[in-house]
């Protein structure tokens, strides 16, 4: 088996395995079952501090992006498609698909969105119907603000739709306190479950903007709506993955045990950022670090996919590179959820160190025994 640092699916912990593998229910019908299904989105609600409905949803992270998308555009709709990475740019195809006219706001793939400049566009043209935005942009690296960006979509009248799927239980994330609208997760990233569950936030304001649409819902699967009155109704648009919930469950369970969730990312995403910069590499973005994902360029001497051969060949660890504009061009490493452990990104830099020496790449200092040290010392 092989040790998973990747920027997701991130290593997942024995008691949620387990939980996978009790004897199960019919989901569709015993109401036991309905009843865990809202406890548990109950917590993801108090998780991110939510006073609208979370919801799970069957499905791979990009199911929720899809459906916050189907269920708001209606044809026409102009949507401002916040563009400085690949899941940012990526929008745009849902918009695009579900009849709307996306707008793209690009900017620099190694800075977060300036505020400032951002208004300056609003003051011109606010005619949106929403906005997408991603939190933690994975391919890259980067964070944005989006507590700064949607408060600010807000004041023009804007709805958001937020991509957490790769900073949520990493970083931190306020749905009420930054006017977020729909807020889309996965189970595979800093929750660290398998891949297999979306879990999507949905304000009362956004709510309210798919219920009063003209139009119908241009899907059945990725329609929000239909989810609205599933306890009341005690019924499912489609059967629930019962044994991917009860990991899912057991995930968040994990999660709100963890009280140092939050400072333990960050203290490992910042020993691994100054560990990086000890040895004289490059970090791809400049400003706007994810405390979740390490994203790393590759230095002259050695290509990525070297890399990632060599550590899995002799170490047994898996890590990512990346695609898209970026393909060839940086290597990531996964600290998120579980992967976010100091030894296990201590030993994945070791096998970097290995890598690099074994290509002749000379770094100015080892990366693990830098690591280490700035780990000590925070
Ligand atoms: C992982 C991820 C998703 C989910 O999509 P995948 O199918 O796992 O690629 C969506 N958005 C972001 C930013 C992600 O990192």
């Amino acid at each position: 088996m092989y040790k998973i640092m990747t920027a997701g699916p991130s290593q997942v912990r024995e008691n949620v395995r387990l939980a996978r593998s009790v004897e199960t229910t019919n989901p569709d019908i015993d109401i036991e079952f309905i009843e865990y299904y809202k406890s548990i989105c109950d917590k993801l609600e108090g998780l991110m501090n939510c006073s609208g409905t979370a919801y799970i949803l069957g499905g791979e992270g990009i199911l929720g992006l899809e459906a916050a998308c189907a269920s708001l555009t209606e044809a026409g709709d102009r949507v401002l498609v916040l563009d400085n990475g690949i899941f940012g740019k990526g929008f745009a195809d849902f918009v695009t698909l579900y009849g709307g006219s996306p707008y793209l706001y690009a900017s620099d793939y190694r800075e977060p969105f300036d505020i400032a400049k951002l208004k300056n566009f609003l003051e011109k043209d606010s005619d949106f119907k929403y906005a997408t935005v991603v939190h933690c942009d994975t391919p890259s690296g980067l964070l944005n603000p989006i507590d700064e960006i949607c408060p600010l979509l807000a004041e023009y009248g804007i709805l958001n739709v937020v991509d957490s799927v790769a900073g949520m239980f990493g970083e931190p994330v306020d749905f009420d306190n930054s006017c977020i609208d729909i807020l889309c997760g996965g189970s595979q990233k800093a929750l660290s479950a398998p891949p297999g569950l979306t879990m999507v936030w949905v304000s009362d304001k956004a709510m309210k903007s798919m219920e009063n649409r003209k139009t119908r819902i241009a899907s059945f699967y990725a329609n929000l709506l239909t989810f609205k009155t599933y306890y009341e109704d005690k019924w499912f648009p489609y059967t629930m993955p019962i044994s991917d919930i009860n990991g899912l469950g057991q995930a968040v369970d994990n999660v709100l045990e963890d009280k140092e969730i939050l400072q333990r990312h960050a203290k490992i995403a910042i020993a691994t950022r100054e560990a990086v910069l000890d040895a004289g590499l490059q970090m791809y973005v400049r400003g706007g670090y994810s405390n979740t994902v390490t994203v790393i360029e590759v230095p002259e001497g050695i290509t990525d996919v070297e890399i990632l051969q060599f550590v899995k060949d002799k170490y047994n660890i898996l890590i990512s590179n990346s695609f898209d504009v970026l393909a060839g061009k940086v290597i990531r490493i996964g600290h998120m959820g579980e992967s976010s452990n100091y030894a296990d990104v201590k030993l994945t830099l070791e096998a970097l160190d290995d890598a690099f020496a074994s290509y002749g790449v000379k770094l100015k200092a080892n990366l693990a025994t830098s690591f280490e040290r700035h780990y000590t010392m925070s």
